[in-house]
């Protein structure tokens, strides 16, 4: 039966395809005593579900695309070995012999007991391995708990639409390597880093769907709408032929806006505006050329540090920023010091001990409590400015105090760099993230003494706003348009310009068009967005004419009420 579900839209476009279910079914074993006249059932109930599991994992091999990800045929082939194990497949009849237990506890056991036997494993690829066991296991669970088991139907050309109830970035940054046609979950907010990392992944995705997971059957035919936020399950024909008609017309739309990608980023009265990139890994540098991006505004380091046990060393942190520098061939590449703490773990697994991480020990804040990390980052950012045009930008200041600090951490870092007669840009420039409300009302002060200013919008409003941006369930009140907001975006863009230092925005509200004139109107000069955002940002940029912008954006800056600035700017963006 069809019907729809509605969520918030992380990132725009058209995905019809099936459903791949991320499963948390491991959280659901139960522990109980079967009696001893049950076993032999409770072992046959065991035996059927490792059967069909090895009957639903060929049949996904037999139905992969001819377009499918290769690694998908590996992987599936890996999962076939390790259900085939005794471990997995005879251990537990014996476990559920001996202590008299159900199926999925004797299976949770075991499956426990391999696991920290990977993590005694000194190689890192085989210690990771165990996510696989951990995955081939959860679906057995599935099945004994009575889960639709059926193997999802890949038709020819069927794309692959990931449904979790919640994804770490840690998990989504996996996915860069993989070609998934859209991604939803039940929690999240628009500006999580999850939701950051899918757009930067340029598909259609939706967050807050509350109940996704528990509502929509593996393999089923599912719509995202990633413009509106709505997701549709099962389809009936006409309302398939109206999303299909909308899909070619998005793409189309997407077309057309590649052919502007040479032209410059010039407003009609001839203002020059930089339309910078943000990204998550090196190889997102190709991505950011490829739609004409003048320069890298935010790249996030933190992304190398995930998945991960050990950190990477200087020596892998300079190669992955030398990369970059080298790619972009002489044009600007922002690099931000290291952004852990809050949502972003290092490994999905980190239990987070404090109460309220995204107030805790986290960014810069981890960096000066921990100098050896943040002066081996520091080394290698400097290492890497020899080849490129590097600049560092330090995230979540909160005071002028931290600022000095961190200064004088690059200071040591260079002079150690040049104890050893290594090489590095000495005019390398510093930049600060202007993201906590306190540094927005002190911004003349950071501005006095960095060389530039980076409005980070999604953490600015979470702090000023006191809205977790990772939080669904508050995530209708998580409000760009607040006039606290814009009157500390405002207050930061001028406070830089007249100190004589550039200042951008490198939030997500600097990738979203609508917004794109207002912060003109503020004075903004510099954008930095996802890749995927450019093109349609530049297109409002060629289409404004600053002088025209003053005075609506006056009246926005002016109004309280926040009712009234989503109609002002309705008009702003009309005019
Ligand atoms: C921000 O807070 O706006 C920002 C750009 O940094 P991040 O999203 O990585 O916290
Ligand atoms: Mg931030």
């Amino acid at each position: 039966m069809s019907f729809s579900m509605h969520g918030v839209a992380v990132s725009g476009g058209i995905a019809i395809g099936r459903a791949h279910l991320v499963s948390h079914a491991l959280l659901e074993v139960a522990h109980y005593v079967v009696p001893e006249g049950l076993i032999p059932q409770e072992i046959q109930r065991f035996n059927e579900a490792v059967a069909t599991v090895r009957k639903d994992l060929e049949t996904i091999r037999q139905q992969l695309p001819a377009n499918a990800p290769s690694e998908l045929g590996s992987f599936i082939n890996t999962h076939l070995m390790i259900l085939a194990d005794r471990a997995l497949s005879v251990a537990p009849v014996e476990i559920i012999q001996s202590e008299l237990c159900n199926a999925e506890w004797a299976l949770k056991q075991q499956m426990d007991d391999l696991v920290e036997q990977f993590e005694q494993i000194d190689d890192e690829y085989l210690r990771e391995r165990k996510q696989d066991v951990v995955q081939v296991v959860e679906r057995v669970i599935k099945v004994l708990l009575g889960h639709p088991s059926q193997a999802p139907v890949l038709e020819q050309e069927s794309a692959i639409i990931l449904v979790a109830h919640d994804l770490s970035p840690a998990d989504t940054i996996q996915f860069k390597e993989h070609k998934f046609a859209a991604f939803i979950t039940d929690v999240g907010g628009a500006t999580s880093h999850t939701a950051i990392l899918a757009r930067s992944l340029n598909i259609p995705s939706i967050v807050a769907l509350q109940r996704s997971r528990a509502l929509i059957r593996d393999g089923e035919l599912i719509i995202v709408d990633g413009n509106q936020g709505v997701v549709v399950i099962d389809p009936d024909k006409d309302t398939l032929a109206e999303y299909r008609l909308r899909q070619e017309q998005w793409e189309i739309e997407q077309q057309k806006l590649k052919r502007i990608k040479s032209t410059k980023a010039i407003t009609l009265d001839g203002t020059a505006i930089e339309l910078f990139a943000n990204i998550e890994v090196p190889a997102d540098a190709t991505k950011a050329k490829a739609v004409g991006a003048t320069g890298i505004g935010l790249y996030r380091t933190e992304f190398l540090f995930m998945n991960r046990r050990e950190m990477p060393d200087e020596e892998e942190q300079y190669l992955a920023y030398r990369k970059v520098a080298e790619a972009m061939k002489g044009l600007p590449v922002t690099i931000r010091t290291l952004d852990l703490g809050a949502d972003k773990e290092m490994n999905p697994d980190t239990v987070r001990t404090c109460t309220n991480p995204a107030l805790g020990l986290r960014a810069i804040r981890l960096c000066l409590s921990e100098p050896l990390i943040f002066h081996t980052q520091l080394r290698a950012i400097l290492r890497a400015s020899h080849y490129g045009n590097i600049k560092i930008l330090i995230p979540m200041l909160s005071s002028i105090n931290e600022l000095r600090q961190s200064l004088q951490m690059i200071e040591r870092a260079k002079l150690s760099l040049q104890r050893e007669g290594l090489h590095f840009d000495k005019g390398i420039q510093v930049g600060g993230m202007i993201e906590v409300p306190a540094a927005a009302l002190c911004a003349e002060a950071f501005a006095r003494e960095l060389d530039f200013l980076s409005i980070g919008t999604n953490d600015l409003i979470q702090y000023t706003l006191a809205i977790d941006r990772t939080d669904d369930t508050v995530s209708h009140l998580y409000n760009p348009l607040h006039p606290a907001v814009l009157y500390l975006i405002e207050t930061t863009i001028k406070a830089g310009l007249r100190a004589g230092k550039s200042v951008s925005v490198c939030g997500e509200m600097a990738g979203d068009p609508k917004l794109t004139r207002l912060l003109l109107g503020f004075g903004l000069r510099h954008f930095s967005m996802h890749p995927a955002h450019i093109l349609a940002v530049k297109r409002q940029v060629l289409q404004s004419d600053l002088a025209q912008l003053l005075h609506a954006t006056r009246k926005i800056l002016a109004s309280q009420d926040i009712d009234k600035i989503e109609p002002l700017l309705q008009k702003l963006n009309l005019s």
